[in-house]
């Protein structure tokens, strides 16, 4: 059912990620889930209370993320000398061994686009509750796009997880508070971008800011 057929913007159109059937957008009521007519998988949802979950959500992955870097991971002792290891110092050790481009690709992987992605989040999230800049959360919304599929936080903490492994036996491994709020972190963003997707804050922010 279309109504204006002279102006049909490309937001009134879904394509299935599965099976690339196109699809038709249509207003969901709140709670619901649209689903592909050929596979069955979900198109997108309309969540209760998407943006103060949103909300929540973001800023809680905030804090876990920032506990995960101001304390050790591990502390490892080996042969009488302990080394307290935390993320940022990872990095700098890899920068201070001339591994530029290896600590180059950390920083960014484990620090740079977390962080950016969880403040453009939180940002996007306040905007939309407080209903103000529209043409800003637009920008922030393909900026959050483009950054998602960078977004490889899982994948760092199960290397993490085979170093720690590896080292056993050689030394002996202290878990440090950090690590707990790490993998707490990456449970929250892998929850984040499996229940909220870009498509579903696009259409709250048209119900947001046009009524
Ligand atoms: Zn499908």
């Amino acid at each position: 059912m279309i109504k204006k057929t002279h102006h049909i913007s490309l937001d009134h159109f879904i394509i299935c990620k599965k099976c690339d059937t196109l699809h038709q957008k249509k207003p969901l009521r709140t709670g619901a889930v649209a689903k592909c007519r050929e596979c069955g998988s979900v198109l997108y949802r309309r969540h209760n209370n998407l943006i103060d979950y949103g909300l929540a959500l973001g800023i809680s992955a905030f804090i876990f993320f920032v506990i995960a870097n101001a304390f050790p991971i591990v502390t490892i002792e080996l042969r009488g000398i302990q080394q307290h290891i935390s993320l940022p110092s990872v990095i700098l050790s890899l920068f201070e061994n001339d591994f530029f481009l290896v600590g180059l690709f950390c920083a960014f992987v484990i620090f740079i686009f977390p962080f950016l992605i969880l403040a453009l989040f939180i940002w996007t999230m306040w905007l939309l509750k407080i209903r103000r800049g529209e043409k800003q959360v637009e920008r922030l919304l393909i900026w959050l796009a483009k950054l998602l599929p960078w977004s490889m936080t899982e994948i760092f903490l199960i290397s993490i997880f085979v170093a720690l492994v590896k080292l056993i036996g050689y030394a002996q491994i202290h878990f440090g508070i950090s690590l707990g709020a790490l993998i707490v972190f990456v449970a929250f963003d892998l929850y984040l971008s499996k229940s909220i997707s870009i498509d579903e804050l696009w259409l709250a922010k048209k119900r947001r800011f046009e009524g």
